[in-house]
């Protein structure tokens, strides 16, 4: 039977209603990709190649989680599912980077070392093209934080097996997850764009009140530093078909505090953005949040609002930043890739604490963006200061929690004021060791 054109648009308009109310991921319809595969930047040439890979790292068992001193057990359940993925990217002239994230409190030293000699053993990527980013998620796994492996006695104790263990065997499916991404890689329309969000907030006390201010002693801060930026690099296929992105905050992942596996707000952030998009990865980069929180935080600041569904509207503001980030105008990320990485030796103040190599890395993506990332819990002083400087043509994102995890790297000015975050004993040079390397990377790629 011919349709006439009225029954016809109805007969479309019903189908769309039903792509709109099932799941694209259970119910691939031709109306799903004919919509999902609309570029978002038909201007920019695909002159990139780009590839991701995703694992399942929840832990089998229910070991001990990290991230709180006050746990006194193991988990007990799972919110969600915690992942590494992988973002592989490539210019023309062939040079790569690999952008591992993981919903996980760290990356140690150690991890960082053995995966990136593995990864140069089995896909020939130096330890400049491979950046290891971790959520800092307090509802993950404990994980191995030595560097030097665990001997016998160590592992007859339960926890340390336990944090080997599942240490081990993500240093395995990181190290394969970066194969994948590479084997993965197609040809790929690469754009960038900056979007804000607004939960997070300075959580040290205001140091400038009068000592006899009621909130003189207590923190969050309103008026202290942040940074609300929410970077997102975007990759879609030469047909404009979504491949993912990779996108950044600085804020503890610390709205959850349960027994229960999950990649807190920034878990949720990177669900909701794959939710509507088959085959489509988001990942998180945590920034430098070292100071700073999700607000407002626990229960029974919102009346009839849990933990967990603040912890997703929090999930829920952050991805919508990232959705504005793609449907305003991004910008091409344009060639050459320059990648570098580089240690600065920084010391501590604190009696019996030994001189520590801490890892700098910094991407350049021609005169479009440039990437920094740091080790460990960087305040948001660095993030601030890092765009200050290198302020130009070229947007810059700071990362931290990257490639090194040893505590809090407090700026002079924490270390002035004092308090939590600068009671890690880092000497006064460190933040002008850390900008010295940064600085001198930065240019090293200039040349
Ligand atoms: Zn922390």
């Amino acid at each position: 039977m011919r349709l006439s054109p009225l029954v016809f648009s109805l007969a479309a308009a019903a189908a769309a209603l039903l792509a709109l109310t099932s799941s694209p991921r259970a119910q691939s319809t031709d109306q799903d990709e004919a919509t999902s595969y609309k570029s978002i930047a038909p201007h920019v040439e695909a002159t990139w190649k780009a590839g991701f890979a995703r694992a399942t790292i929840t832990p089998e068992r229910f070991i001990w989680m990290a991230g709180y001193g006050a746990r006194d057990r193991p988990a007990e359940g799972k919110l969600t599912d915690l992942y590494a993925k992988a973002l592989a990217l490539e210019d023309e002239a062939g040079t790569k980077i690999v952008i591992v994230t993981m919903d996980l409190i760290g990356v140690s030293k150690g991890m960082r070392l053995r995966i990136a000699a593995e990864v140069e053993k089995q896909h020939g990527l130096g330890p400049e093209s491979l950046l290891l980013n971790a959520s800092h998620t307090h509802t993950g796994p404990e994980i191995y934080r030595k560097l030097d492996l665990p001997d016998e006695k160590a592992l007859e104790n339960a926890k340390t097996r336990d944090a080997w263990e599942f240490t081990s065997g993500l240093e395995k499916i990181v190290v394969r997850l970066v194969g994948e991404a590479v084997a993965a890689m197609e040809p790929a329309r690469l754009t960038w764009n900056e979007a804000r969000c607004g939960f997070s907030m300075n959580r040290r006390r205001n140091y400038d009140l009068p000592e006899d201010h009621p909130n003189a002693k207590r923190g969050p801060n309103p008026a202290g530093p942040v940074d609300q930026a929410v970077p997102a690099l975007r990759a879609e296929a030469e047909d404009g078909r979504p491949l993912g992105v990779l996108f950044g905050y600085a804020c503890h992942t610390t709205c959850l505090g349960s027994y229960e596996w999950s990649g807190d707000y920034a878990g949720f952030a990177q669900a909701y953005l794959e939710e509507f998009r088959p085959g489509f990865t988001a990942q998180f980069m945590a920034g430098c949040g070292g100071d700073q929180n999700p607000y407002p935080r626990r229960s029974g600041v919102v009346p009839g609002i849990s933990d967990v569904m603040l912890t997703q509207q929090h999930g829920r503001s952050l991805s919508n930043a990232v959705e504005m980030a793609f449907s305003t105008h991004p910008k091409p990320v344009t060639a050459p890739l320059k990648t570098a990485y580089g240690e600065v030796t920084v010391d501590f103040d604190k009696p019996g604490r030994a001189p520590h190599d801490y890892p700098v890395q910094v991407v350049r993506f021609g005169d479009s963006l440039t990437l920094v990332a740091l080790g460990s819990e960087v305040v948001v002083d660095y993030s601030l200061r890092i765009k200050r400087e290198l302020a130009g043509k070229a947007g810059v994102w700071v990362a931290g929690y990257s490639n090194d995890y040893t505590g809090y790297v407090p700026s002079v000015r924490i270390q002035e004021e004092g308090g939590y975050e600068a009671a890690t004993g880092y000497a006064r040079s460190t933040e002008e060791r850390i900008m010295a390397k940064v600085h001198e990377l930065y240019r090293e790629l200039e040349e």
